[in-house]
């Protein structure tokens, strides 16, 4: 439990400080400042007194009990505190100070130490190296942190590694106007995680959207789980720095090179639900509405404008949101006729025109309202100078008490205005999520739409296939482990896939041309004959692919061809392999991630995957649902179905197929890479001509 952390009924600061501006001294000003609801013991080994309050010369000497410290000392006396914390009773600590393993071996060694002590004493840690807590809540008020920004209480609670993006946040929040419930900046989080922090905001009632900031997780799956529980219940709208390419590192595969730079967060947002951002402006407007309004139960959006073209804008970035912007049904255009003036559009949007009032504004909200085919609604405000305008907003207000529909508003006026900031804090106060121009109010609205879409989704459960040999598969692994090798064979991946029910063209290994011949000629003809070499990746471009050979005589010749030509690069085995021409070639590949497991990637195959990039990608285990979904997500999903007459592709074999290889790497997690390129796709079947694992 964290509540010692964020609820805490006396607080200990050690090191605390009677210099002003020094972090001990700044954090007992903040308490003070912010009205924090508990006691505050300083600790200082001379100072009588620190801002104002008597100072102790050791945890100890304070005669009450404490919930929470922060230490603010030199690293180096970090341990001893920490025991000192367990021994008082301290149930969790905020380590301001830095010095740890940010600071190479010797403060690595002292994080160790005052881990393991807060380990044995039951001490909960909180950093090092970071700011600290907040909690607006009135009955607590805790500020402990060392910032300079007071939030209102609210219902937006915040984690953010990074301090600094931390308090970028905060002040945006504040900037807009909106309040904070919780806020977390954990610094190095050496022991309450990220996934933790997420967890307890999930459970805390006043909780009713979670921001947070990331640069990737120290471990994934952990926060995969928490993060699928909390959406369940309240959106998480994140956003992860470091998506350059910079990072990339080179991979032999197709799948590991394709993968790029840590694109598994993202996929752990995708997976979770969580609502993913860019751009930090965006993603505080959206929590904006979150905080106040309901989530949309469908798509559609009705619009209500007294200007003509933002209604324009809007409509535009509705719909690539995702949204609709439908047309109204008879019944409301009818009684739209009752409320608004002659020269009114009565469509969607309905353009109430610049000169209507508070009474045109209801008549429209009342339609929209009660309109069986509308889930929200969007208003275009522009204050003219002949409106009442407070009137407008005291109605738009009232209809957001009634309704259970979500309302966003557009609000363009001249803020100079006293008269205009009056209207503006009428809506604010009455919870109306207002913004500056049309396309942020539209983003804003797509944001809680799509957050209603993926709390309906459902991704199913992964398919357990019990055809599968599974003991075969995991022999043969262990056996090219034992062997050092670390590319199987051809023939060894072949075998692994047949025994997961995933099917291959026929095919037989051999070693000499002869034998090559003799399986041709069981496997029937055509044939395809490759060389099979650890050292060799990429056979085509080495000439290691003899396709549509008609009988033994070609397979032996071209088998004594590739061994003259290649045999520079060591013992050559080779593979025999049945024809398959004519084909959609695609692609399903698998790489490991540190503690998540791996990402599988599907897209369109063959030899220029790396040049059209046209994949996507999930992490394992893959469901029936997600891997439909990736069917539809790359690019070039219409060919898929064929296009100009040509016959569509199984798409259910490719469902299937992916699926087992998710089971596949379930059950092998030792494969670090994986790759079937090409699937040869027919209308009616599909096929792995190609197969290369890395283990
Ligand atoms: P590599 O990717 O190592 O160059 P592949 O085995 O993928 O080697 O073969 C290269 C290309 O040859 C494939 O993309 C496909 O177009 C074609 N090809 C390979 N095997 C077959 C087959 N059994 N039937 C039809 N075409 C094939
Ligand atoms: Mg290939």
């Amino acid at each position: 439990m964290l509540d010692a952390l964020f609820e805490p009924r006396a607080i200990a600061v050690v090191g605390a400080s009677t210099k002003e501006l020094s972090i001990g001294n700044v954090i007992i000003r903040n308490l003070q400042t912010y009205g924090y609801r508990g006691k505050i013991y300083p600790v200082n080994p001379t100072a009588p007194e620190v801002c104002g309050l008597k100072a102790y010369r050791t945890l100890d000497e304070i005669p009450g009990e404490v919930d929470l410290a922060h230490i603010i000392i030199p690293s180096r006396f970090v341990p001893q505190t920490v025991e000192d914390c367990g021994r008082k009773g301290i149930k969790a600590a905020i380590i301001n100070s830095a010095g740890f393993c940010e600071l190479g071996e010797e403060g690595a060694r002292l994080q160790e130490d005052f881990l393991s002590r807060a380990r044995e004493f039951g001490v909960r840690i909180f950093g090092p190296n970071c700011q600290g807590i907040i909690n607006s809540d009135p009955a607590v008020r805790a500020y402990c942190n060392f910032t300079y920004t007071y939030p209102d209480p609210g219902h937006i609670s915040v984690v953010a590694l990074s301090g600094g993006v931390g308090s970028v946040i905060m002040q945006a929040l504040a900037d807009l106007g909106i309040g904070q419930r919780l806020y977390a900046s954990n610094g190095n989080a050496c022991d309450i995680s990220m996934s933790e922090i997420v967890r307890y905001y999930g459970k805390d009632q006043g909780t009713k959207a979670i921001i947070l900031y990331t640069e990737g997780f120290a471990n994934p799956r952990a926060f995969l789980e928490a993060a699928r529980e909390v959406t369940a219940k309240k959106p998480i709208l994140a956003m992860k720095a470091g998506r350059t390419e910079q990072g990339a590192k080179a991979a032999s595969s197709h799948t590991g090179s394709l993968a790029g730079v840590d694109i598994a967060t993202e996929l752990i947002f995708e997976k979770t639900g969580i609502l993913s951002f860019t751009d930090e402006g965006e993603m505080t407007r959206a929590a904006m509405a979150f905080a106040t309004q309901p989530i949309p139960a469908g798509n559609r959006v009705g619009i209500i404008t007294n200007t003509g073209g933002p209604a324009v804008i809007a409509t535009d970035v509705l719909v690539a949101c995702g949204l609709d912007v439908p047309k109204l049904s008879e019944r409301s255009i009818e009684r739209l006729r009752k409320s608004q003036l002659p020269e009114a559009a009565l469509e969607n949007p309905i353009d109430v025109v610049a000169t209507a009032g508070g009474a045109q504004f209801r008549g429209a909200l009342d339609v929209l309202l009660e309109e069986e085919g509308i889930d929200s609604i969007f208003i275009n405000f522009v204050t003219a100078p002949f409106a009442d305008t407070h009137e407008i907003a005291r109605q738009i207000v009232e209809v957001n008490k009634l309704s259970g529909k979500p309302i966003v508003c557009n609000f363009l006026t001249n803020l100079s205005l006293e008269g205009f900031r009056i209207t503006m804090r009428i809506l604010k106060e009455g919870g109306i999520p207002c913004y500056a121009n049309p396309s942020d109010a539209a983003r804003a609205l797509g944001a809680l739409a799509k957050y209603g879409r993926l709390k309906k989704r459902d991704l199913g459960l992964p398919e357990i296939f019990a055809d599968v040999d599974a003991a075969k598969a995991r022999s043969i692994v262990e056996k090219a482990q034992r062997a050092g090798s670390s590319v199987l064979a051809a023939a060894d991946v072949y075998t692994i896939f047949e025994a997961y029910g995933i099917p291959v063209a026929g095919w037989g290994g051999a070693a000499t041309a002869a034998e090559a011949a003799a399986a041709a000629d069981r496997i029937g003809y055509p044939v395809v004959v490759k060389v099979d070499c650890a050292q060799i990746d990429h056979k085509s471009d080495l000439g290691g692919v003899a396709v549509n050979l008609k009988d033994a005589a070609a397979v032996r010749a071209t088998v004594e061809e590739m061994q003259s030509r290649l045999g520079s690069f060591g013992r050559l085995n080779f593979l025999v392999q049945k024809f398959l021409p004519g084909g959609r070639e695609l692609i399903v590949g698998a790489t490991a991630q540190r503690e998540l497991g791996h990402l599988v990637m599907f897209g369109l195959g063959g030899i220029y995957v790396e040049v059209l990039k046209d994949v996507v990608f999930k992490i394992a285990p893959v469901t029936g649902p997600e891997a439909r979904e990736m069917l539809t997500t790359i690019k070039t999903a219409p060919l898929l179905d064929g296009i100009r007459g040509e016959t569509g592709v199984d798409r259910e074999g490719i469902v299937n197929l992916v699926q087992r290889v998710s089971q596949l790497l379930t059950d092998l997690p030792m494969i670090q890479e994986m790759d079937m390129n090409p699937i040869m796709a027919f209308a009616d079947c599909v096929y792995a001509v190609d197969g290369r694992i890395r283990i």
